[in-house]
């Protein structure tokens, strides 16, 4: 009797539900402690680009050509339950969902000390969201790395620059050869007022870091505009 009054009280005092077992969670967030445990953290990875790796701290594909960015900050290995959650954030507007994403990540990124990652030895000036291009926001009625920025410069106090344009939609990339790929991807963005990323620590926000492609060319773009320093956050990265 004693016992189900406690439980009816920690389920009024924390009315969170887990938005996986669907179970009372008994604390605040949206997640219960053993889904919490379960996911699919990343452990041992490549300190440049986050790739998951068995050994070694550079993945084979750094050794050979590094990126432009310097180095990806990345919370969970792209699979099993974390697919799902990320899915119902960017195409269902589960609302929910993105901010117990974003909620976890700012645990992982205050711990892994943003401003002291491997390579960084200076501190953020400003995230910018991977910007989608305006009619597919339109349909879509949000953009879910403008979500994630959003909550992680107000956690942090770093201010969110929409600085990049997406100024055509997804450009055809079928039958072009890898470097008419690379300037087709290039001319998909723009960034108009360089100079407000010159000299700059620069955070690119992503949801999954895939092949790193668009990652690398609005580093370029970055880059090329004279950010001294460029990160990438992302939830996920693919295996
Ligand atoms: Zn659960
Ligand atoms: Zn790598």
């Amino acid at each position: 009797m004693v016992n189900s009054k406690l439980k009816h009280l920690s389920y009024k005092l924390f009315p969170g539900q887990c938005q996986l077992c669907l179970s009372p969670s008994r604390r605040p967030s949206d997640i219960c402690i053993d889904c919490e445990r379960d996911l699919p953290w990343l452990q041992a990875c490549c300190r440049r680009c986050a790739l998951p790796l068995a050994t070694g701290d550079l993945c084979g594909h750094c050794l050979k050509q590094a990126p432009v960015f310097d180095q990806c900050i990345a919370c969970w290995e792209y699979g099993f339950p974390i697919d799902a959650l990320i899915s119902r954030f960017k195409y269902h507007g589960d609302k929910a969902c993105g901010a117990l994403l974003a909620e976890l990540a700012q645990t992982v990124f205050s711990q892994t000390g943003f401003s002291q990652t491997a390579f960084s030895k200076t501190t953020v000036d400003m995230l910018i969201p991977v910007p989608m291009h305006w009619r597919r926001q339109l349909t879509r009625g949000y953009n879910q790395t403008e979500i994630l920025a959003n909550h992680w410069g107000y956690a942090f106090n770093i201010p969110v620059r929409h600085a990049i344009k997406r100024t055509k939609a997804t450009p055809t990339q079928q039958g072009l050869s890898a470097s008419a790929r690379r300037r087709n991807l290039l001319g998909a963005f723009a960034l108009p007022a360089p100079d407000a990323v010159r000299g700059k620590h620069v955070v690119l926000v992503d949801d999954v870091l895939t092949t790193g492609a668009t990652a690398n060319t609005l580093a370029a773009i970055l880059r090329r505009a004279g950010a001294a320093e460029i990160s990438i956050w992302c939830l996920a990265r693919t295996p």
